[in-house]
């Protein structure tokens, strides 16, 4: 309550929706993703959101900083482990659903637990699936632009999550 007489920075804290132009390289210096000439992403902070080495280095910025941030496998998508893309007969996926390498999608375990996998490639008969995120084991270097951050919304924050830039898209 009451105004807030200068002095009042908005810097990057958990709990606040932290809007982000970002450039992902890899060690080699290819641009593996990135927002440029695209919207920003709007993430809320300390959620777990992004991965834990970003929020780190992300800490404590402002609007308008520009910062790079060199993230290790561990606090990036983990090392990786298990015995690699295992194969999945392809009509064990609904049709029409189209299959790429990289897309991730809930899957059960034969424990009955519920896991992310992600297809490692698709042949004729069979789509390659892999516990291992695609950037397990790498390191990866961003790039990040603060462009905005603000208070989330209480659905947002009930959801952990911040819903579109403005925190008005329903979902
Ligand atoms: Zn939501």
């Amino acid at each position: 309550m009451g105004a807030s007489l200068g002095g009042h920075m908005s810097t990057v804290t958990d709990g606040k929706v932290v809007i982000m132009h970002y450039t992902l390289k890899n060690v080699a210096g290819e641009v593996l993703d990135s927002s440029d000439g695209g919207e920003p992403l709007p993430y809320l902070h300390g959620a777990g959101n992004i991965v834990v080495g970003l929020e780190k280095g992300l800490a404590g910025s402002a609007v308008g900083d520009t910062k790079d941030v060199e993230v290790s496998p561990e606090e990036g998508y983990g090392l990786p482990e298990g015995p690699g893309p295992q194969p999945v007969p392809r009509d064990q996926f609904p049709e029409g659903v189209e299959l790429l390498p990289g897309m991730g999608f809930q899957a059960q375990a034969d424990n009955g637990q519920t896991m992310v996998v992600y297809i490692a490639k698709v042949d004729e008969t069979s789509v390659w699936v892999d516990g291992n995120h695609p950037l397990a084991g790498e390191t990866l270097f961003f790039t990040v632009e603060i462009v905005g951050v603000r208070d989330p919304s209480e659905d947002e924050l009930a959801h952990g999550h911040p819903h579109g830039i403005d925190g008005t898209e329903s979902h």
